[in-house]
């Protein structure tokens, strides 16, 4: 299941506590295919305190699940897929069911 956030950090960073193996998709507030970045809910860049005063979910929406495969579906329905960051690499994380594209991905 997804929750989406918008303007709404208090529940963004609540589900974050809540779902700290989750995954964290990372789009403008009206979605495009060539921005939806894929990041493991404890990446440091989604979370903690925004730097310079920003909020999370003011300029950025965020999708959450706690399954990665449900926010892959999301970003097909946007239109594209998922880019993984480059700092939290989530294709290594979610246990046995992705073992499949962790060897992929390398
Ligand atoms: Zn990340």
């Amino acid at each position: 299941m997804i929750e989406e956030f918008v303007d709404d950090d208090g529940g963004y960073l609540r589900w974050l506590s809540a779902n700290p193996a989750g995954f964290v998709v990372n789009a403008y507030r009206r979605p495009t295919p060539d921005y939806l970045v894929l990041h493991a809910a404890t990446c440091r860049t989604i979370f903690g305190t925004p730097t310079r005063g920003r909020r999370w979910t003011a300029d950025y929406l965020k999708a959450c699940s706690p399954d990665r495969s449900d926010l892959e579906r999301w970003a097909r329905e946007v239109g594209g897929h998922l880019h993984p960051c480059g700092r939290c690499r989530p294709y290594r994380l979610g246990g046995s069911r992705s073992s499949q594209t962790v060897a992929i991905v390398h």
